[in-house]
């Protein structure tokens, strides 16, 4: 039995039929660097999904690397109530000097969706011991994805993860989020007023008094197919959730460190949600570990003697992990030292160019959009009427094995092609993975 067939006798894959793996059966990697992985078949591939969006700095990065092996001679884990180490405080410290100002209290998680549960428990909890316990619902996008836990289904809003659910999930304010390939008011993002922020606004006025948080991904709704919207939109949410009392739950998990050219999607509307919370990047794709980072308000209506009762009974058993947080802090050291952002934005307009002048003219290729480095096309069956091939063809799917076979890793979303690589990506590899996608999509779509 080889190694591939082994993993099928034994593992069920994420997200994935397992059916699938028949006609492409599991690809073991052997070792991995900068944007590469080196398969065990002799064969490399080009990162450009950054392994579903967390690779940060290229893989086995040196000096994540050796930072991890500094502290994992020194102190592996330890329990985060009553105990503490370095190593968090660091990255504590260093990232609230970056946050959005008045971000100041951070609650450590272990994947993003746990952050998000934490979060919408937090917020919850923190009208309930103000004075508004009748603030119990959640307000959220359609197409909105924030994890695959019970709580983060129903703030989602993609059918494709949630519906079988629908029966388990908690009651959700479902609001129409924005759409700017198919704009319902014929704007284009670049000089709109957000006016689809109307539908927002009347479910807020409305059902604010009961409501306790909105919750969205800023500036791109990523699982949902890149979806890039105006960062009016949360001008308008964070003055339109003030009025109301209720929080603003930035989910930057997949648009912070710097995925949209800022360091934190909030940055772009100059606003500071009541919660944010981060994942994926934040430690450079090494080990598994999210934060649910809050202000000062927040943090004190929890703040009493025991007594009371008032306290945020939640956790993690790997809540506040060493490795990953000395991961964390070497992150945060890179992206300073060595003045990564400034750089990724140099070449984001060249990789966009690269993207527009090999793929705009396709007959099929209805709308490619960009923010930061993440560049995603979307494919149509007709470019005038926008309308999408249908999804049994699974069209992305057989563009994602032809690219494989030319050594790109460009997983799709249904239709949606997209890039995302790590920050650090050289001009000469965005020409090498431009030019293979270009050759996967001609052979498919002729
Ligand atoms: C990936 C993702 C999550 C969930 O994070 P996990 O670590 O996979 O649980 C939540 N929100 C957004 C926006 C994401 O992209």
């Amino acid at each position: 039995m080889n190694l591939a067939q082994k993993d099928l006798k034994y593992i069920w894959h994420p997200c994935s039929q397992m059916k699938d793996y028949e006609d492409l059966p599991p690809i073991i990697i052997e070792r991995a660097k900068g944007l590469y992985l080196y398969g065990a078949d002799g064969k490399k591939y080009a990162d450009v999904v950054s392994s579903w969006w967390c690779n940060l700095l290229g893989h086995c990065n040196k000096r994540i690397n050796d930072a991890v092996k500094r502290q994992l001679d020194k102190l592996e884990h330890v329990i985060f109530a009553n105990f503490s180490h370095k190593a968090a405080i660091e990255l504590c410290e260093k990232l609230v000097e970056k946050l959005p100002c008045g971000l100041s209290k951070v609650f450590f998680t272990d994947n993003g969706s746990s952050a998000i549960e934490a979060a919408m428990k937090m917020s919850f909890q923190y009208h309930y011991q103000t004075g508004n316990p009748q603030k119990k619902k959640f307000m959220a996008l359609t197409n909105a994805y924030h994890g695959e836990t019970v709580g983060a289904l129903s703030v989602g809003g993609v059918d494709l993860y949630s519906k079988i659910f629908k029966p388990l999930l908690i009651d959700v304010i479902r609001i129409d989020g924005p759409d700017c390939y198919r704009c319902r008011y014929g704007k284009c993002r670049e000089n709109c007023n957000a006016e689809c922020f109307e539908s927002a606004e009347k479910y807020l006025d409305e059902y604010g008094n009961e409501t306790s948080a909105f919750i969205l991904e800023p500036v791109i709704q990523a699982a949902a197919g890149m979806k890039i919207y105006s960062p009016v939109y949360l001008k308008k949410l964070r003055r339109c959730c003030d009025k109301h009392n209720v929080h603003l739950i930035a989910d930057e998990i997949a648009v912070g460190y710097g995925r949209t050219g800022r360091m934190f999607a909030c940055n772009h509307a100059d606003i500071t949600p009541d919660i944010m919370c981060l994942g994926k990047g934040l430690t450079g794709g090494y080990l598994p570990m999210a934060l649910t980072v809050t202000n000062d308000k927040i943090y004190k209506a929890f703040y009493a003697d025991y007594n009371k009762g008032k306290a945020f009974v939640h956790s993690h058993t790997y809540s506040g992990n060493p490795l990953a947080c000395a991961a964390a802090v070497e992150v945060l050291n890179i992206l300073k030292e060595e003045d990564i952002l400034k750089k990724a934005n140099d070449k984001a307009e060249y990789f966009n160019s690269l993207v527009r002048e090999a793929l705009e003219s396709h007959k099929n290729i209805g709308d490619i959009r960009s923010s930061g480095l993440i560049n995603a096309f979307e494919i149509v069956m007709n470019k005038k009427s926008k309308k999408p091939f249908d999804c049994k063809k699974r069209t992305g799917y057989r563009i994602y094995k032809e690219a494989l076979k030319m050594g790109l890793l460009l997983r799709p979303i249904g239709d949606v092609m997209y890039f995302n690589p790590p920050l650090t990506i050289k001009k000469s590899e965005m020409e090498s993975v431009v030019e293979i996608c270009r050759k996967a999509v001609n052979n498919i779509l002729k």
